[in-house]
């Protein structure tokens, strides 16, 4: 019933496209044209050969935060910048319910992936948890979804109950560089250590910016047993 209800919908009002505002026709459920969906890049160099941080001269290897000091896991590539359209679809993604974003956010990281490697001596995927609170408001971990899609693509097993999120921390937006490390200090828990041990893992978040989570997650799993932590997200904050 509520399918023909939403097709009679865009028949007579067409949805906006959340971009471009744009009408479209069919799909209300991805909410963005298709226009907006192929404008959609992925990150090129120069960036920081560490923590993928776009950089801004051609010349340039690492940002000025990783020539300070180096976070825990070897790097961090991300499949586009945390801008424009990309921003607009992990914000539906992840706040607004639409879950079946998820497949073609996933689409955008595998096509990253392909075209730059990355996962090279790769045994495991596992996706940063989020809180039991916001899983239950949420109703689904949307890095989960992504991690997921990365697994089933390229063959690789996700494990799911390994990092376990033992506390809902602050929204790392709202704070400083420095807050962020000590909101997410103490976050993380790990249980089963013995499925990850030796293994390079690839941790996948949707969203890194100071790297703090990443770095959290990182020294947990590897003083747990896991050889090595190498880091994949949807997007890389500016
Ligand atoms: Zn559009
Ligand atoms: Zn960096």
């Amino acid at each position: 019933m509520r399918n023909i209800l939403t097709n009679i919908l865009d028949v007579f009002f067409p949805a906006n496209c959340k971009v471009c505002g744009k009408k479209m026709k069919i799909d209300r459920k991805v909410c963005f044209c298709a226009e907006c969906w192929n404008s959609l890049k992925t990150i090129k160099e120069p960036f920081c050969v560490y923590c993928g941080k776009q950089l801004s001269m051609p010349n340039e290897h690492f940002c000025a935060d990783c020539t300070v000091s180096r976070l825990s896991f070897v790097d961090n590539r991300s499949a586009g910048v945390y801008q424009g359209v990309l921003k607009e679809a992990l914000y539906e993604f992840k706040y607004k319910g639409k879950k079946r974003l998820g497949k073609y956010l996933g689409e955008f990281m595998a096509a990253y992936l392909k075209e730059n490697g990355g996962l090279e001596d790769i045994d495991l995927i596992i996706p940063v948890p989020i809180s039991e609170s916001k899983l239950e408001k949420r109703e689904y971990n949307q890095t989960e979804i992504l991690a997921d899609y990365l697994g089933k693509y390229f063959e690789i097993p996700v494990i799911k109950d390994v990092l376990i999120r033992t506390k809902d921390t602050l929204a790392q937006y709202e704070l400083s560089r420095e807050d962020r490390f000590k909101n997410v200090n103490g976050a993380f828990d790990i249980k089963n250590p013995v499925k990850i041990k030796w293994a390079c893992i690839l941790l996948v978040d949707d969203l890194l910016t100071s790297g703090a989570t990443a770095d959290e997650c990182s020294k947990m799993l590897l003083g747990s047993g896991a050889s090595q932590i190498r880091v994949f997200t949807l997007a890389r904050g500016l």
